[in-house]
Parts: C-alpha cells; structure tokens; sequence
C-alpha cells in the first residue's frame, strides 16, 4: 500500500507552501507516502528563458536570470532550515548553480542550444526544488530521504518529450524506492526529469511532473495519486468566464483525458494512462486548501441525472478549409492531406468532411502559412484564426437523445463553424469565433449545471 502525492509548483512555491506540503505529507503518513516534487512555480520558464537567451550569445541576461533563481532558493532555504543544515544545503544548491551558470556558459559561448542540452538545464528546476524539499521535510521531523528521478525514471533518448520505458523504471523503482517505504522513510524526488539507460538527462516534456507520479504510482501498485495543485479540483466550466461553475466530485479517466487537453491544465494528459492500465484512481486536490475533498478520477462512473460533467473551451484555433473536386469519388486524398499536416509535424483537433471539403483545426502557434502553401498543391486552401474550440464532456452522451438539438438551442445567436461529435462519443464539439466563449460557456453553463446530481458535482 503506498500513496504517491505530486506537488505542482505553486505548490512548493515558497516556504510557506513548502511548510504547508509537509504537514499535508504527514497527514499520509500512515499510508506510505511517494513524494514527487515540481519545479518551484515558474522555475523552469525561467530555466528556458536563460537556455534561449545563452543560445543567442546573451550571457549576460541569462546569468542575470539564473542570478534571480539562486536568490529565490536560497532565500526559501534560509526561511526552511536552521545551521548548520542550512549551510550544508546552501553550499549544495550552491554548487548546483554554479554548475547551470557554467553550462549557460558554454551555451552562449557555442551560440548552440541543442535539444539534449536544454535538457540538462531544465532539470535544474526539480534537481534542486526536490533536493531542498526533502531537506525541509526533515527539518519538519518527516523522515524523508531525496531520491534523483533520474536514477529511476528511464527513458528513450527524444529529448524534450522522452518516452518512458515502463518495464525499466519499475525495476529501478522496486530497487530504490520500495526499500524506502518499507522502511517507513518517505522518498522525495523530482517530477518531470528523467535519464537513458546510459545516464543521459531527459525531460517528459512540459507538465511531465504529473507524469512521472503516474508512472512511480502504476509501478508500486499504490492505491491512489494525488495531484496537488492551487485549484479546488476540476471544475465543470473555467470560473474566470462563468463565476458559477461547480467542482465535479468525480469524473473518469475518459472524461478527464478529454478535459486535459480542452485546457484544464490542472492535468497532464499522459499522465491518466499508466494510471488508467493500473485502474488508481488520481485525485486532484488543492495543497492551499486541504480540507477540500476536490477531484477523483476513476475508470468507471455510476450513471447520473446530468448528461455533461464539463464545459471546456480551447482558444487560439485556426481552421483550415480544404476544397477539392478532385475528392469526389477519389481515394486515398485524405492520406495525401494528411501527410502534409503529419511533415509539418502539425497535430490536427477536430476534422470534418464532405464530399469534396475537409476542414480541420489546428493550434494558431502553429506556421500555418507554410502549411497551407504545401497544401495548396493538393486543393484549394483557405484558413481563419480567432477561432475557438468548444467541447462538452460527458460519459452519458452515449444513447442520449436529443442532447444535440437541446446544445444548439441553448446558444442560438452563436456562430458555429465546424460540428464534431467525438468518436469516444463522449464528447460534443464545434468551433466558434473566439470572441462568443464567454457568451457561449455561459449559456450552456445555466442551461445544463443549473441543477446538477449532488453525488457527482459539489
Ligand atoms: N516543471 C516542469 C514544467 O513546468 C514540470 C512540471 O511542473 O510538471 O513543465
Ligand atoms: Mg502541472
């Protein structure tokens, strides 16, 4: 029995939110707490900021920015910890900089920033959070040992979105951390940061924190994850446009992977699958707010009174448009459209056909001018930005009926662009211009939270 307990980076913020981390740990203490760490909150933007700035030959902005990071640690140690562990610690994360300040360095010097590089800089940021955590911890009586993720998490060698080797890491995880628990000490290690089987530093790509607490939870076997982060869980709607959003009590993994990557960045979307293959439930709760039961994530949900658990709205979409007579009766077009967007190595949301169109969405950041220059050698290509995917979540859209015509009368003065109603079927999505969100989210909010199952949503 063990619990893994991830702890985001406002989290772990300051002192104050790490003292506020450990009094949370020791409440779990009976049930053999695994303690996964986050950069302090912004550290590793910060971290990346430096790597660019060193890669243009700027080493002076980018010492500076490191300069403000050794402040911010230091100044979290001396309020967390007394001599003379405070010397040891400072000397230690002392020389940790020291090192990141070479490797920028050597970055500016080379004007050469390549991507296993980058690596090694951002693992700073939990190198060091995850190291200063577990001495607080101890300071605060918890018997916590710091363990390098490093030496447990293994990975392939793609750098800045590593893919974890699972058989691996649960035999170095049986080997360094179940000793651990056994032993009723608490190991404290950073998310995010991970090595190849020959040593080499990587990343799980940004968020990957969640990440690694779902991989170290699916390996022991533990009986739940727990994400803890600055939000009373998920929400059915994102409160800063629609103030009387609910918190949803539960939701499944389905549910959840939907959401995650409609924005609610409370989650990792990786991060749901060895959890979801082990069938532990992942918790979503607020370290600011502990008393709060916030969100369980679960493979199966009891049915309830209300089709939707969730509103989510994804900004910053572009539509590409797509016409070709050519498609009329053809093969293998769509193969040939979307080998394009596959070279550009664009991923695709949300498309839709006809016989002679395709539109899809893609992400704004994406060079769409170049895309869609190569497109345009297959059919004619069109595409707007200021778009805005809207999706509504909920397991108990399969068999409903009537629910599309009860979505689209709830917003009638909306323009909608493109329908989709996902194939996991568990989800209804359309694409509207950006600026009707709010209008639109709130609609739907009143028409479909106002009564809600008290089992389901708080
Ligand atoms: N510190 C990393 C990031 O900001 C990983 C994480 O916090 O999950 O992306
Ligand atoms: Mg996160």
């Amino acid at each position: 029995m063990s619990v893994v307990m991830k702890f985001g980076g406002t989290s772990v913020q300051d002192a104050a939110a790490i003292l506020r981390a450990a009094e949370i740990v020791r409440s779990r203490l009976h049930r053999a707490p695994a303690v996964v760490v986050s950069a302090l909150s912004k550290v590793t933007d910060c971290l990346l900021a430096a790597a660019r700035a060193a890669a243009l030959g700027n080493r002076e902005q980018s010492l500076a920015i490191t300069l403000g990071l050794r402040e911010r640690h230091y100044t979290a140690v001396s309020e967390l910890l007394r001599a003379p562990i405070f010397t040891a610690l400072h000397e230690s994360l002392a020389a940790q900089f020291d090192a990141l300040d070479d490797l920028l360095r050597g970055i500016s010097a080379l004007e050469e920033l390549t991507p296993r590089t980058l690596d090694n800089v951002l693992s700073f940021g939990e190198r060091l959070s995850s190291a200063m955590i577990a001495e607080a911890f101890r300071a605060r009586g918890l018997q916590a040992t710091h363990v390098d993720a490093r030496s447990c998490i293994s990975t392939d060698a793609n750098h800045g979105n590593a893919v974890p080797d699972l058989a691996r890491s649960a035999v170095a995880l049986e080997k360094y951390i179940r000793p651990l628990l056994n032993a009723g000490e608490v190991p404290v290690l950073g998310g995010f940061i991970a090595a190849t089987p020959s040593g080499i530093t990587t990343t799980l790509g940004r968020g990957g924190s969640d990440f690694t607490a779902a991989i170290i939870g699916a390996s022991l076997n533990s009986t739940d994850i727990e994400i803890w982060s600055d939000v009373d869980g998920m929400m059915t709607t994102d409160p800063r446009i629609c103030p009387s959003a609910r918190r949803i009590k539960t939701l499944t993994f389905e549910e959840a992977a939907e959401l995650a990557y409609f924005g609610a960045k409370v989650l990792h979307p990786a991060t749901l699958l060895p959890a979801v293959q082990k069938d532990i439930p992942v918790w979503v709760l607020n370290s600011a707010n502990p008393a709060c039961e916030g969100t369980r994530i679960i493979a199966r949900a009891a049915p309830t009174s209300n089709p939707f658990k969730a509103i989510a709205a994804k900004t910053s979409i572009t539509i590409v448009d797509i016409v070709a007579t050519r498609m009329l009766m053809a093969h293998g077009f769509l193969e040939s459209i979307f080998a394009v967007f596959a070279r550009h190595r664009c991923p695709v949301d949300m498309v839709c056909t006809s016989e002679v169109s395709v539109s899809v969405t893609v992400d704004s950041t994406h060079a769409i001018p170049a895309l869609a220059a190569d497109l345009a050698r297959l059919a004619d290509v069109k595409y707007e930005g200021r778009k805005a995917i809207l999706c509504l979540v909920g397991e108990n859209i399969r068999g409903a009926r009537g629910l599309a015509a009860q979505v689209f009368s709830a917003i009638p003065d909306v323009d909608i662009r493109m329908i989709s109603q996902g194939a996991s079927e568990i989800n209804i999505s359309f694409v509207i211009e950006e600026a009707d969100v709010p209008r639109a989210v709130a609609q739907l909010h009143d028409r479909f939270f106002s009564e809600v199952d008290p089992e389901v949503f708080a």
